[in-house]
């Protein structure tokens, strides 16, 4: 598609998304009048959450810990038996404070929702996603440190066929909540990068090793930061774990990770279990 009619494109829907979105940019039922936004509120409602406890470092469900009790105290251990005993959070590397996820991957309407948001090119439901993101309950230390939302680059070929960067517009839409800034040209791709949507975890590791690089310009403002990543899903980690470690090089002190939705993990048969699907 050429750049004019691909822009041409992207403003008759943005303005589409204005004057005609009635029906569900998901499930395509007509919306009632009286709901703001393109998403209706059962495809909201079948948005899976993570069933507590949670841990309290990567948001990952306790109970699908096979043989370990869960402890009293668990929700203000953050760096104790709940990272220790943790399934999940030896994929996040240690500097990593926390990582929270709005909505489990599992039952397909979360997917459907970034679906809509990235090839559908409904970008008003960014703001919708965000919203709910931005109302995840982080650490009071994360809280209270974060400095900055950096989103994942996509690869340049990627962004000028699409038109747009999911996770900056799902950042933006965090930051008019949290009230803390965007910062978009942090972190750039060094390479193109295969999709890793096929890739077992450790080629997914291997296809973003290296893939990210800080910005030399930007390293007054990076210097012992606290920087909260934001990216539409995670799978395996594998990308966010590459850009916090060019972050880190970069000279950030620490990395939280926000995503919209996360996959269920392949050996998580609790995670399934409890689901009622
Ligand atoms: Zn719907
Ligand atoms: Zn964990």
């Amino acid at each position: 598609m050429r750049p004019l009619e691909r822009r041409v494109r992207t403003l008759a829907r943005g303005m589409a998304e204005l004057l005609l979105p009635r029906a569900c940019a998901v499930c395509r039922q007509l919306l009632d009048a009286r709901v703001v936004g393109l998403v209706c509120q059962t495809c909201w409602a079948r948005c899976e959450n993570f069933p507590e406890p949670v841990c309290r470092r990567c948001g990952h469900p306790r109970q699908s810990l096979p043989g370990v009790a869960l402890t009293a105290n668990s929700d203000t251990d953050h760096t104790g038996d709940g990272f220790a005993t943790c399934r999940w959070c030896p994929r996040l590397p240690p500097v990593v404070r926390a990582l929270r996820s709005a909505s489990r991957l599992d039952s397909g309407t979360a997917g459907a929702i970034v679906h809509a948001l990235k090839y559908g090119r409904w970008s008003g439901v960014a703001d919708e996603m965000g919203a709910r993101m931005a109302r995840l309950a982080f650490p009071d230390d994360v809280v209270s440190e974060r400095v900055a939302l950096v989103p994942i680059p996509l690869a340049s070929a990627r962004e000028r066929e699409r038109g747009f960067n999911q996770s900056v517009l799902l950042a933006r839409a965090v930051s008019r909540h949290w009230d803390i800034p965007v910062w978009p040209d942090i972190l750039q791709r060094t390479r193109e990068t295969r999709s890793q949507t096929r890739l077992t975890p450790s080629e997914r590791a291997s296809n973003v090793s290296g893939a990210f690089v800080a910005r030399h310009t930007m390293k007054e403002r990076l210097r012992g930061a606290h920087l909260v990543l934001v990216d539409d899903v995670i799978t395996t980690a594998a990308t966010l774990n590459a850009a916090a470690q060019a972050l880190t090089l970069g000279g950030a002190r620490i990395l939280s990770y926000l995503t919209f939705g996360r996959a269920p993990d392949a050996g998580d048969r609790s995670f399934h279990a409890s689901d009622p699907d």
